[in-house]
């Protein structure tokens, strides 16, 4: 196994010969396909670019991205060889040149952190407002550059949360993106209130389990539609009041309607597609449906009947602000939110990783340990 870079202090030019010509284990691809198109191989270290800082990761958690990027889908243009993974925590082992950021930021070498995969550029009119959601530039770690199934990536400051030197890795890689996404869609967007009722759709999901605990943190009463009943009761055990099983009631928006006193929900959140029309009809008047994904496709028919008639909102996002990241990292690390965590491969073994994920056998997050 490869030694840990160790850096005598925080200047990167002095470490840099260490760095020169040094190549990393990294999962690839240098074609779009099936599992079979990801190879375990080196790859060159990054170097940190001015204010970025080099992190040598020890985990790195799976989302069902990583599959869509890898299968590619038409107009998708990645620079070959790809690497997949937006999620990833390890260590700051070195830092680019300083531009101040570096020096505000506080982190030092051998800070534990983990990473922020929603990239703004930091310059631009959303970003320079913290809507680096919002960013005219924006880049997803993983999914439009390369990401964290590597021993390596380089990455500005801004996008680190520090965490404690007790906190697990694994853990903190596999809430970065989930939590955030559902902070900001249920939170921030979706302005859920104390006591209003939530139905998710779908039981199993890294998403969907975020949803599910932070609903319940934020006081909502949460009712998860599912097809797995071993999956539903694991809902439960994590705060679902109302458990409803599709595989029984396919018209399942008939029983939410029976379970809310014939009133339906205040918020869907419905990261399938597919179910849309499922969802309009369980929402109460002048209730909202927020979405982040689509699990089940992107193109399905709705009635803007529903919309209009019942005075719905459909609220769409995708990942959160640096602030929202920090928001909900620090409930994390508080143990007030606690990811769902289900199996952990090796890096060498990102392919089965992927097929685990991708037949959603798992419940709660896959990832992988990089040494
Ligand atoms: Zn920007």
């Amino acid at each position: 196994m490869r030694g840990r870079v160790k850096f005598k202090d925080s200047s990167f030019r002095e470490a840099s010969w260490v760095l020169n010509n040094s190549k990393m284990k990294a999962v690839l691809f240098h074609k779009h396909g099936g599992p079979e198109v990801l190879e375990y191989t080196d790859f060159p270290t990054p170097e940190p670019k001015p204010g970025e800082a080099l992190i040598r990761l020890h985990a790195s958690a799976l989302n069902r991205m990583d599959v869509m990027v890898r299968n590619g889908w038409p107009g998708l243009k990645l620079e070959l060889p790809h690497i997949n993974g937006a999620d990833g925590a390890g260590e700051i082992v070195g830092f680019g040149k300083s531009t101040g950021e570096i020096e505000d930021s506080g982190f030092e070498i051998g800070d534990h952190v983990v990473v922020n995969a929603n990239l703004g550029c930091g310059k631009c009119e959303f970003c320079l407002a913290s809507k680096d959601n919002l960013c005219r530039n924006w880049h997803l770690l993983g999914e439009t550059i390369r990401g964290t199934y590597t021993e390596y990536v380089a990455l500005p400051v801004r996008q680190l949360y520090k965490l404690p030197g007790y906190f697990d890795y694994h853990q903190a890689a596999g809430a970065a993106l989930v939590y955030q996404t559902a902070w900001h869609s249920l939170v921030k967007r979706g302005n859920l209130q104390k006591g209003e009722s939530v139905l998710i759709v779908g039981a199993g999901g890294g998403v969907n389990t975020a949803s599910v605990q932070i609903a319940k943190l934020m006081g909502a009463q949460v009712v998860v539609v599912g097809s797995d009943a071993k999956k539903l009761a694991m809902a439960q055990s994590i705060g679902a009041d109302i458990l409803i099983d599709r595989s029984k009631e396919e018209e399942w928006s008939k029983a939410v309607y029976l379970a809310t006193n014939k009133r339906g929900v205040d918020v869907v959140v419905d990261n399938v597609g597919t179910t849309f029309m499922l969802s309009l009809r369980s929402l109460r008047k002048g209730g909202r449906l927020l979405t982040v994904g689509n699990s089940g496709a992107p193109k399905f028919e709705i009635d803007n009947r529903y919309i209009f008639a019942k005075h719905l909102s459909i609220i769409g996002s995708t990942m959160s602000t640096l602030a929202d990241f920090k928001e909900v990292m620090d409930l994390i690390v508080a143990g007030k939110l606690k990811p769902i965590m289900d199996t952990t491969y090796s890096l060498q073994e990102a392919a089965a990783a992927q097929e685990r994920l991708w037949k959603n056998e798992n419940f709660g997050k896959i990832t992988l340990d990089i040494g």
